[in-house]
């Protein structure tokens, strides 16, 4: 411990908030309803799945290191060019390596307040001093989204990375394009503004564009995406970042020569193929969406506005004996206390039967 980096001694160990393990062995698959971590109800394209079974007699080779077939893959889907793509190990990966490469002790990385854990965790590995930006208030139609405003008011020039998460976890909130075109016209050049979209499939508001249009026009823009959440590969861990080719030259030198393993390059070029899934998915899931937040709507529970496939839910009390009580009885939800979000949970969106389950639970608890 003590011959452990400063920055590294201040770090605290990701907590993943509930013991999946125990509590699979505990209830029946049937009765555990998990709706904790934004995973994919639905699970993942048949073809992605066929294509993990055809390479499991090559598993005694190392992956391709440059993941070749599925950059080109994604460089035809997103039409950019391959040299514009860097795969990670989710993407949580490529948000820590942007830390590691363009912070340091003595610079600083902006966030704003409720934004994703991870962009704190990548400062702080970095040893750069993180600066919370105040979020949007109650009374917002965006309330605790990103005040982009706010971001570009934090900005110093010490500031080398703004991450931004656009629909944002764990406040489902999204921001329209034009704020991000208003922010990167007042960046300076040498300040990264990375958004990351790793719920970008699942938007349906025409007005939440992607961050991809403006790439090409923003040498300091990353974009990060995910096979995670709509792609629904959470397991196998596959996440991309799009950016100008130099900087993804930069990223692509730090990253270990193998992290994206030869399952998730072929499970993730075959989901990037079956748009028919894709379609559907995000089709259940908007009008899940939907259903979910008017029936917590409903109960007189306030809900967040959300373009996910989770949403952030204010019991107006301390929700922590709420959750121990759900969790009791298989509904498996998130805390965002250490959000500074005390009276919230975070629930992903289930399908129609984990969504009733989830109801009918709630109902009996909150009585
Ligand atoms: N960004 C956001 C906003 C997320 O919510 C998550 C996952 N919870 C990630 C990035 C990381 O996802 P992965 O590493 O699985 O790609």
């Amino acid at each position: 411990e003590r011959l452990a980096t400063p920055a590294v001694r201040a770090l605290r160990a990701y907590d993943p908030g509930h013991d999946l393990v125990a509590l699979r062995a505990r209830f029946a698959a049937t009765e555990l309803v998990e709706l904790g971590a934004n995973e994919n109800a639905y699970g993942p394209s048949p073809a992605a799945r066929r294509a993990v079974l055809d390479v499991l007699n090559t598993l005694h080779r190392y992956p391709d290191p440059t993941g070749a077939a599925l950059k080109d893959a994604l460089a035809a889907h997103h039409g950019v060019e391959r040299a514009a793509i860097v795969l990670g190990n989710g993407s949580h990966e490529l948000l820590m390596l942007l830390a590691q490469a363009f912070a340091a002790p003595g610079l600083e990385v902006v966030a704003s307040r409720y934004g994703f854990a991870v962009y704190a965790l990548a400062a702080q590995a970095a040893g750069a001093t993180l600066r919370l930006a105040e979020a949007l208030p109650a009374g917002h139609a965006m309330p605790r989204g990103h005040d982009l405003d706010a971001i570009a008011a934090a900005l110093t020039p010490a500031t080398r990375i703004v991450y931004l998460a656009n629909p944002n976890n764990p406040t489902g909130t999204w921001f329209p394009l034009d704020a991000l075109r208003a922010l990167l016209r007042r960046v300076a050049d040498d300040v990264l503004v990375v958004v990351d979209e790793a719920y970008a499939e699942f938007v349906t508001a025409a007005e939440a564009g992607s961050a991809l249009t403006l790439l090409a026009d923003h040498a300091n823009l990353v974009v990060t995406r995910t096979f995670s959440k709509a792609y629904a590969l959470a397991g196998l861990r596959v996440g991309y970042a799009l950016a100008h080719p130099q900087l993804a030259a930069v990223l692509d030198r730090l990253r270990e020569s193998f992290n994206v393993n030869t399952p998730a390059l072929a499970a993730a070029a075959a989901a990037l193929g079956d748009a028919e899934h894709l379609a559907w998915v995000r089709e259940r899931n908007a009008e899940q969406r939907e259903a979910l937040a008017g029936a917590l709507a409903a109960r007189g529970l306030r809900v967040a506005p959300s373009q996910t496939n989770f949403l952030l839910v204010d019991f107006g009390r301390d929700a922590a004996d709420l959750e121990a009580r759900l969790v009791a009885r298989g509904v498996v939800v998130r805390p965002v206390g250490g959000y500074g979000l005390p009276t919230c949970l975070r629930i992903s969106i289930g399908t129609r039967d984990e969504n009733r389950r989830l109801l009918t639970i709630l109902d009996e608890v909150l009585q």
